[in-house]
């Protein structure tokens, strides 16, 4: 089992994940690899999501769900398949935000998906990047899909604010990790000063 309860609450199961035949711990229930994180808008309410993802008949469902607060709700563990980005799912991890296109991630979801960035790396080696295709590795938005020629669905989520944050994502995993790199990381120099002449040497 991959739950990562010290971050996020355990709200699953649903049987919207894995292959669908209700039959667990089957080798195709479970991911083939992990690339990366792809974000996506729930175009609802967290509890909603949640209860939605739930329903047999919506057949839909997402690794984690953040609330706007922060809050983070794990539906899938992370090494079955969840259903969000079909051909994707047995590749990329999933996460739905709180919220509705075309709006974007509060600050408390930008800190909490770079946490579960953080996370992803620390366990399944995922960098610390932006992937802007399904070819790629790292953090990811559900429309790369579309936007690559595959079929992942959705072209119109997360919508263009939340792909316009997802430098600010990866920025803050680095830094939680301690390796970020650029103007924050670095101290400024601090100016040497000029040393005072002693005031008791004798000018020749
Ligand atoms: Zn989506």
């Amino acid at each position: 089992m991959a739950l990562w309860t010290d971050l996020a609450t355990w709200r699953g199961p649903t049987v919207n994940s894995g292959d669908g035949d209700r039959n667990p711990n089957e080798a195709s229930d479970r991911m083939v690899e992990h690339r990366g994180i792809v974000l996506h808008i729930a175009e609802g309410y967290f509890d909603g999501t949640i209860a939605w993802q739930k329903n047999p008949t919506a057949r839909v469902s997402s690794h984690f769900v953040i609330a706007k607060d922060g809050r983070i709700a794990q539906m899938v563990d992370t090494d079955i398949r969840s259903w969000a980005q079909r051909s994707g799912n047995p590749t990329w991890l999933s996460v739905e935000n709180e919220g509705f296109v075309p709006g974007g991630l509060t600050a408390q979801q930008i800190e909490a998906n770079a946490r579960l960035l953080v996370r992803a790396h620390q366990i399944y080696d995922i960098p610390l990047q932006i992937a802007t295709s399904p070819s790629g590795r790292g953090l990811g938005h559900h429309s790369m899909g579309a936007e690559s020629g595959v079929n992942w669905g959705h072209p119109q989520c997360p919508g263009h604010a939340i792909i316009a944050q997802k430098p600010e994502i990866v920025s803050r995993a680095q830094e939680l990790c301690g390796s970020g790199s650029g103007s924050g990381s670095e101290p400024a120099p601090v100016p040497v000063p000029e040393r005072r002449r002693p005031r008791w040497i004798i000018e020749p």
